[in-house]
């Protein structure tokens, strides 16, 4: 990734450029730029054949000034101590523009979890929520899901901790099955954000979403979900979605579920009989649609596609999908993006109301859950296009940063410093 943007550095100009809107001190939002500690480790697992493999793996805490960290962990080759420094940081911001008692955290595996079996994929989790252990906790540290991880991971992280803590704590960690402690409406919480951050934009900018035009890179959970939930709620036209293998395209729109369960058939979107054309997945970003939805991973859009992107919309369901460099350009060329710390914030929301039905042993319906995510993400929406406003910015990631870092400076200076 020599020429790609470095997403710890994407992470330290995003904060920069909404410093220059704040009233903080350059010493206290240095402290801001940099995680708290990280924890690198190497986990030795032993193979299905006997050998021996080892893993590297990272945990980052980045800031706990508003509550314990959190965030997820993600399984992934290209997984670096910078992206995960990134991510964590990233995190820090979004729980703070929804408002959410947490700080930020991130984790993740350098390993393609498809290149093993099961039981291997087993024990790694184990490995790692054995390193993790001493640092983690319902009060600490609260790690999720994220990129190819799920369920059944933070069961095994749940389980393990529990065993070797010799207690019950099921909130150590979110985004479990419903049978250990998960919650209502969590799977499919990221993806219900992206579509209420989407509502809302649409709103705001008095365009109609009813009929519009879709694009969604990356067709994971929270493309997937994002995709469906635009059609199902808000009447959009799904026309074109992506995952690695390739893209799909139909001008009149498609079955955006039914797409996803040809991926789950199949392991890819292409071949999907509901598609007229198959695109690759440049061509899908630079598509002429009303919404893009980059749903994958970091550096999706960097300034060379930025140059070509023609949706009038972007809604970022991924962290960090567009780069600096990129942003500018679209901010230049008037493509209004709504920013990954709301767009995709509901799954860490849902992962905290997880966490307070945990700590109480009491359990919400779904709907009680999606109309509390719908009031969280409305209210931090608004948050963000009031700072907009007053501040006469030119973009909304700014927007959402000014409002995050001012929540994060005023508890940092509220608890003072010491020694
Ligand atoms: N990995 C998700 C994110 O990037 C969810 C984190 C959480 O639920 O703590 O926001």
């Amino acid at each position: 990734m020599s020429d790609e943007a470095n997403p710890f550095e994407s992470l330290q100009e995003q904060i920069d450029d909404a410093a220059a809107h704040l009233d903080v001190r350059e010493d206290v939002l240095e402290r801001l730029k940099h995680p708290e500690r990280i924890l690198e480790t190497n986990l030795t697992i032993e193979l299905d054949d006997g050998s021996l493999e080892t893993f590297k793996a990272f945990r980052s805490q980045f800031n706990g000034d508003r509550g314990p960290y959190k965030g997820g962990i993600r399984y992934h080759p290209g997984v670096s101590r910078d992206e995960v420094k990134a991510l964590s940081g990233w995190m820090v911001y979004k729980t703070a523009i929804v408002d959410i008692p947490y700080g930020g955290g991130k984790g993740g595996i350098v390993i393609d979890p498809r290149e093993y079996s099961d039981a291997e994929v087993e024990r790694v989790t184990r490995s790692f929520a054995t390193e993790l252990r001493p640092i983690i906790g319902e009060n600490k540290d609260i790690p999720a899901p994220d990129v190819n991880t799920g369920q059944r991971e933070m069961n095994w992280i749940k389980d393990t901790y529990e065993k070797l803590e010799n207690t019950t704590a099921p909130g150590v960690i979110t985004g479990k099955a419903l049978d250990s402690g998960g919650s209502a409406g969590r799977v499919e919480a990221t993806g219900r954000s992206t579509m209420l951050t989407a509502r809302e934009a649409f709103q705001y900018l008095g365009k109609d979403i009813e009929g519009a035009s879709v694009a969604v890179q990356g067709y994971g959970n929270a493309g997937s979900v994002a995709a469906r939930l635009i059609e199902e709620e808000l009447d959009g036209r799904v026309v074109a979605v992506s995952d690695s293998s390739g893209a799909i395209y139909n001008e009149d729109g498609f079955d955006a579920a039914a797409a996803k369960d040809h991926k789950d058939e199949t392991g890819s979107v292409t071949g999907f009989e509901g598609a007229e054309e198959e695109l690759t997945n440049e061509e899908l970003l630079t598509l002429d649609v009303d919404l893009l939805v980059p749903a994958a991973l970091e550096n999706a859009i960097d300034a060379d596609i930025a140059e070509d992107v023609r949706a009038d919309v972007v809604v970022e369901a991924a962290n960090g999908p567009i780069t600096p460099d990129a942003d500018d350009i679209l901010t230049e060329s008037e493509v209004e993006v709504f920013p990954d710390i709301l767009a995709n914030a509901g799954g860490v929301t849902v992962s905290y109301f997880e966490w307070v039905q945990n700590r109480q042993r009491f359990y919400w319906t779904e709907e009680r859950v999606n109309d509390e995510l719908e009031r969280v993400i409305t209210e931090a929406f608004d948050a963000l296009t009031d700072a907009y406003e007053e501040n006469d910015l030119s973009n909304f990631r700014t927007a959402a940063y000014v409002v995050a870092i001012r929540r994060v400076v005023d508890a940092f200076q509220q608890g003072g410093s010491w020694p």
